[in-house]
């Protein structure tokens, strides 16, 4: 049985199937890029996380008809009042581009101290049955934005993010310590009883 991902980015396949190597390693995670040329954009348009993880889920469970796992996820700046939150692929506009995304942060962030840049990563993430039946996680990281991006590994906004107890940026932590204290590791961990019952 085979599990599909209902997301074409790259950086979160990558650090889906590390996370989930651990939890179900003889199982096949398939992505959007392995069953789709070109990759569609799947619809997004709610302005909550859990429901556009749902639609996401959604979209793919009633074309596929498998095992689903999709996750929606942000940044939330608390100096910007929760910006950009579930618009953060998309923040300097379309097509979503991550060194545009910083870039706008780091300028609406000018001129503000070190203490006023506190922000958290979020993900929720959703398993949904063949059926529709679905299995919903939050997860969450807390950190702050530094004032200018370090870091080639990850992907998005991991240059700029500092975890709380951390002095580097997740680009520069790197995937194993990324992993362990992430809003998606997180989700997925407390997923990982429901996925672990099903596909082991
Ligand atoms: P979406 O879930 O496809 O709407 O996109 C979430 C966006 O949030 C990504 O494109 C990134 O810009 C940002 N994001 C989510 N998770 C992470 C992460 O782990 N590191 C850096 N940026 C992230």
């Amino acid at each position: 049985m085979k599990l599909l991902v209902a997301t074409g980015n790259a950086g979160k396949v990558k650090e889906i199937k590390e996370i989930l190597s651990s939890i179900i390693p003889d199982t096949e995670i398939v992505s959007l890029k392995d069953i789709y040329d070109p990759v569609p954009e799947i619809p997004e348009t709610a302005d909550t996380f859990e429901e556009n993880c749902l639609q996401k889920a959604e979209w793919l469970r009633s074309r596929q008809e498998c095992w689903v796992l999709a996750d929606d996820s942000g940044l939330e700046v608390d100096f910007l009042n929760g910006a950009p939150g579930v618009y953060s692929a998309r923040y300097a506009g379309e097509p979503s581009d991550s060194i545009k995304n910083m870039d706008k942060l780091l300028k609406e962030l000018t001129g503000v101290p070190a203490e006023k840049r506190s922000a958290r990563f979020r993900c929720v993430m959703a398993l949904m049955s063949p059926s529709g039946e679905s299995w919903v996680m939050n997860g969450s990281c807390e950190g702050t934005i530094q004032a200018e991006k370090s870091g080639t590994e990850g992907f998005g906004y991991d240059p700029l993010f500092v975890p709380v107890g951390y002095d580097k940026t997740f680009a520069e932590l790197g995937k194993e310590i990324k992993n362990g204290i992430s809003h998606r590791g997180m989700a997925l961990r407390l997923l990982s009883e429901k996925i672990t019952e099903i596909f082991k």
